[in-house]
């Protein structure tokens, strides 16, 4: 295996920065609209970090046409990056890797609570409470009654008259 370095590794970075995701749960790498699953979840030290040296272990091993990829993370900095391989297992560059967005129902609510950081006195002047939980349902994923998210848009306009903000759900 090699494991030398290139200059144009910065570069292929930057072209294909955010093509690599990878679902950490099931270890799935997800790129081109693709969803790969791993051959193997062996954990090898398989380089070093591009930003601190730091040990590169892997978390997965994929399988593609032209060759390998493995999916690694730093034990130093936790950066996660994507090493691909030619058949041969010679080296051909490094790429990002980020995690995917969780799927909504694992996901924190945290995230979504933007719009409900308004104060609730202002919205409840304007929505039912029926219409501000299928909201707050439909904002973070979850199943709601459509009718009335539709009774709350029709509301937007009157909300963002009466309070300055524009709602968008
Ligand atoms: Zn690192």
């Amino acid at each position: 295996m090699s494991w030398a370095r290139n200059k144009n590794g910065a570069v292929w970075n930057a072209i294909f920065k955010k093509m690599y995701r990878l679902d950490k749960e099931k270890k799935r790498l997800i790129f081109e609209g693709q969803k790969l699953e791993p051959r193997s979840v062996e954990g090898n030290l398989v380089g070093f970090c591009c930003l601190c040296e730091g040990e590169l272990w892997s978390l997965a091993y994929y399988q593609v046409a032209e060759g390998w990829m493995v999916a690694a993370r730093c034990q130093k900095c936790d950066k996660m990056a994507i090493i691909r391989f030619d058949k041969s297992w010679s080296w051909e560059g490094d790429y990002d890797l980020e995690a995917a967005e969780p799927a909504p129902s694992t996901g924190d609510a945290s995230k979504t609570s933007s719009i409900f950081d308004l104060p609730r006195e202002e919205l409840e002047t304007v929505f039912t409470p029926a219409e501000l939980r299928d909201m707050e349902r439909c904002k973070r994923g979850e199943p709601y009654t459509r009718q009335n998210l539709y009774r709350a848009r029709a509301k937007y306009e009157k909300f963002e008259r009466l309070f300055g903000v524009k709602l968008d759900i």
